[in-house]
């Protein structure tokens, strides 16, 4: 079968390719495949047609040369760990990391022998402190799952290039609207496809993006190694989200500037935690790094009583 861009049915859209096992052409290109990695096709679990047409999709909207997508945000923060990190390395982590994946590092790396710090979600000057001889990779969230710090990533991009340490970002939040982390020199940019990629809430899916030809072929391997193949179905979905990206992007970053200010003026509510607004502590750094807002945001309450919460959400 010829790939679908040289077949004569013409479609606008990318046709959904379904596959495990694939043809080869002779006993010698079966038994040579691996030369095909890491973006030829072998076996459905490394992609199809159509995760492949996605992937290069998002690398270019990250403005880089290389993407693997996973099933998961989740999968796609621990497949650079996997692929990078050996017994006896420390990785350093932001400690407003999102929830699951700093349990993952504390509970799974951990225990794999690799040394897990943290350094705080809105480190500045300090960053250097937190480095030490055998940091071999760094995490960096901006803004902080929750509670939306924001780190000077400048400040650890030269740290890290100073010590020669790989960097990895979670981008989620910024989505390649509001801020493509390789173009500031971070070796890997981490999206949760399933969030704003995606944009309906009807799937889950990951990628991690890069311009290093060796970094791109360790995440490929991961892959292949650990099975975590992306449904064809659901690439289809994300490549279709990925259109209307940008305009959904900048109308709920509006809105969400509209309800912050809402929640900033209101009697119950303590701290309003969005970068993006004039008075967060960080708002200097986003200004200074994002080129739009974000849509999420989070809040403390004046009260911790719980039946007083209640009354909150209910009002
Ligand atoms: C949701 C989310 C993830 C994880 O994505 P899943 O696809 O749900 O595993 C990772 N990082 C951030 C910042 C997220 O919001």
């Amino acid at each position: 079968m010829r790939p679908f861009h040289e077949s004569p049915f013409q479609s606008l859209t990318v046709p959904i390719t379904r596959a495990s096992t694939i043809v080869f052409d002779s006993l010698d290109d079966f038994v040579n495949r691996s030369t095909r990695q890491p973006d030829g096709f072998t076996y459905g679990v490394t992609g199809t047609p159509t995760t492949r047409a996605l992937e290069r999709e998002i690398a270019s909207l990250e403005n880089g040369a290389h993407c693997v997508v996973y099933p998961s945000g989740q999968a796609a923060l621990t497949a650079p760990a996997l692929a990078l990190l050996r017994r006896g390395d420390h990785f350093l982590v932001s400690d407003g990391a999102y929830g699951p994946f700093r349990d993952f590092c504390v509970r799974w790396l951990a225990q794999l022998g690799i040394e897990v710090g943290f350094y705080p979600a809105n480190c500045r000057g300090t960053f250097r402190d937190y480095v030490r001889p055998n940091t071999r990779l760094i995490h960096i969230e901006a803004p902080a799952s929750l509670t939306m710090e924001m780190p000077d990533i400048a400040a650890i991009i030269q740290a890290a290039r100073a010590g020669g340490i790989r960097t990895m970002m979670d981008n989620t939040w910024a989505s390649t609207v509001a801020y493509r982390p390789l173009e500031h020199g971070i070796d890997l940019s981490i999206e949760a496809a399933s969030k704003l990629l995606g944009g309906h809430s009807d799937l889950l899916m990951g990628s991690v993006s890069t311009n290093d030809f060796e970094l791109h072929k360790k995440l490929r391997d991961v892959q292949n190694a650990v099975g975590l193949s992306v449904s064809p179905d659901e690439a289809a979905l994300v490549l279709r989200g990925l259109h209307t990206l940008d305009l959904r992007y900048k109308a709920q970053a509006k809105s969400t500037l509209v309800i912050a200010e809402w929640l900033d003026d209101h009697p119950m509510v303590e701290n309003v935690h969005y970068p993006a607004m004039r008075s967060h502590q960080d708002f200097d750094l986003w200004q200074r790094d994002f080129t739009s807002a974000g849509c999420v945001l989070s809040f403390s309450t004046k009260h911790s009583n719980l039946s007083q919460y209640k009354d909150f959400l209910r009002n």
